[in-house]
């Protein structure tokens, strides 16, 4: 349901896990943010210009991770998961401490972000929310990738489709309205690789802490991990969830629907410039009263600055 007042979590909580990409392990708190603040990180092991805003515009590498880094060259990586857990969870303002460079990967899913941010329970901020509702439509292709974003009712809804020549993820493809739907089978879809990408992978220096605790793995028509996947159209389903994250740096929940082909967080970010930069795009709104589900939504526009 549409929220009209920014939330925040109502305790601090903490948790700790090796890096996918770094092998290193990393501690990390997340404590309740102030009204307007968004989600920050803090990388505590500096002293000082340690802090670094979720935001597209603070985006460096979307290859096989969204990384942040801030003016000063402090990064923060993998933030996708925990940033698409704040999203479904409804949270707006968190400050996010860590003592390294990297998010930890969990179970390479949301779900243990999801449980930890249930367990801490939500607060209501005093200031409203800001949506950002789409009114025009804005498409992008690249070398045979596409993404779009057209008018939705009100709702934040993701079609997208994969294509990959084995045969055991295929043409996989689903729509999802993250507000009406069971997000289950999304938080709980886990990143996945092809088993000969793997070695390919490493040499980037990559994949130092992947593992089958923290990736599904697909050996041409066999999945390795042990209990196999978690649901029919686990790879779809995770890039939705990547993709809920990554939406989520536009620095406001979207009203609108997309639709995307063989994305990435590359792409998705390529694209989040394009559409705040099309101002004719969008509209910055507020909720102007309680709402009784689907009934008497007000939306009052806002003048807010979009800096793309
Ligand atoms: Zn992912």
């Amino acid at each position: 349901m549409l929220k009209v007042y920014q939330q925040t979590l109502n305790k601090t909580v903490a948790f700790k896990g090796i890096g996918l990409h770094s092998g290193k392990i990393s501690s990390v708190k997340i404590l309740p943010g102030q009204s307007d603040k968004g989600i920050v990180f803090k990388r505590i092991d500096l002293k000082k210009n340690n802090e670094i805003q979720a935001n597209f515009k603070f985006v460096v590498q979307g290859k096989l991770c969204t990384t942040l880094e801030n003016d000063y060259g402090v990064k923060v990586s993998t933030v996708e998961h925990l940033l698409a857990a704040f999203y479904i969870s409804e949270i707006d303002n968190a400050i996010v401490e860590i003592d390294n460079e990297e998010v930890p990967i969990m179970d390479g899913s949301s779900r243990d972000f999801i449980k930890l941010l249930e367990d801490a329970g939500l607060k209501q901020l005093n200031r409203k929310r800001r949506y950002l509702k789409i009114i025009e439509k804005t498409e992008f292709e690249d070398h045979g990738k596409y993404i779009s974003i057209q008018e939705s009712k009100n709702d934040f809804e993701v079609g997208f489709q994969l294509s990959y020549k084995n045969k055991l993820i295929g043409n996989q493809k689903n729509m999802i309205n993250f507000s009406k739907d069971n997000l289950d089978s999304i938080y709980q879809s886990r990143t996945f690789c092809l088993f000969e990408d793997i070695e390919k992978i490493k040499k980037l220096g990559l994949a130092k802490g992947g593992s089958l605790d923290n990736a599904v793995v697909i050996k041409d028509e066999q999945i390795l991990n042990e209990n196999g996947l978690r649901n029919k159209k686990e790879f779809v389903n995770h890039k939705i969830l990547d993709l809920s994250g990554d939406f989520f740096l536009s620095g406001f929940r979207i009203l609108g629907k997309v639709n995307c082909f063989q994305g990435g967080h590359q792409l998705s970010n390529i694209f989040l410039r394009k559409l705040l930069n099309n101002k004719s795009s969008f509209k910055v709104i507020q909720l102007d009263e309680i709402l009784v589900p689907n009934k008497n939504i007000v939306f009052k526009p806002v003048k807010a600055a979009v800096n793309a």
